[in-house]
């Protein structure tokens, strides 16, 4: 303790103007490591596990066959399939509920579709104020893949090497 009171080191205030220099280094010359949230947004992997999403063909068909691959597969059962066969002999869902509040985003779902129809999308942003709008219905879902179909049909071409 007497031995650091003596030293010049604490007398020249050196450790203090060394903590300076590098707070100046840093507010005059490095690049901002912060974003003004929401206006602006950090980079988003291809396998990024966001909003859940149903994708239609670009004929507007859906491609979900009503297989519930997803729904076995789903750990946390949050994935409800009905299905019936169509006039043409074509399977399709009466009905596709996923309880989000259940969802733990494992992407597992994603992984099992064989005509990537549900996918985990870019969106983050879905807060709600009531428990029940996180109940999404089929409609919901497929508006959801209207709105990001050109950023999820993106990140799945980005992502197919590695699949
Ligand atoms: S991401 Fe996982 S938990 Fe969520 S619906 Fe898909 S399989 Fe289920
Ligand atoms: S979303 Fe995919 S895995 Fe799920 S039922 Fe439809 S086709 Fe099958």
């Amino acid at each position: 303790m007497i031995k650091q009171l003596f030293s010049p080191k604490t007398w020249l205030l050196a450790e203090l103007v060394s903590g300076m220099a590098l707070t100046l280094k840093y507010f005059f010359f490095k690049p901002s490591v912060t974003i003004n949230y929401p206006y602006e947004k950090g980079p988003l992997s291809p396998r990024f596990r966001g909003e859940h999403a149903l994708r239609r063909y670009a004929n507007g068909e859906e491609r979900c066959i009503a297989c519930k691959l997803c729904e076995a597969i789903c750990p946390a059962q949050a994935i409800t399939i009905e299905a019936e066969e169509r006039a043409d002999g074509s399977r399709r869902t009466t009905r596709y509920d996923i309880d989000m509040t259940k969802c733990i985003y494992c992407g597992f779902c994603q992984e099992a579709c064989p005509v990537d129809a549900i996918v985990e999308g870019p969106n983050f942003e879905y807060a709600t104020e009531t428990r029940e709008e996180l109940f999404y219905d089929k409609d919901k879902l497929l508006s959801n893949g209207d709105r990001w179909e050109s950023e999820i049909a993106q990140n799945l071409l980005l992502d197919a090497p590695y699949r």
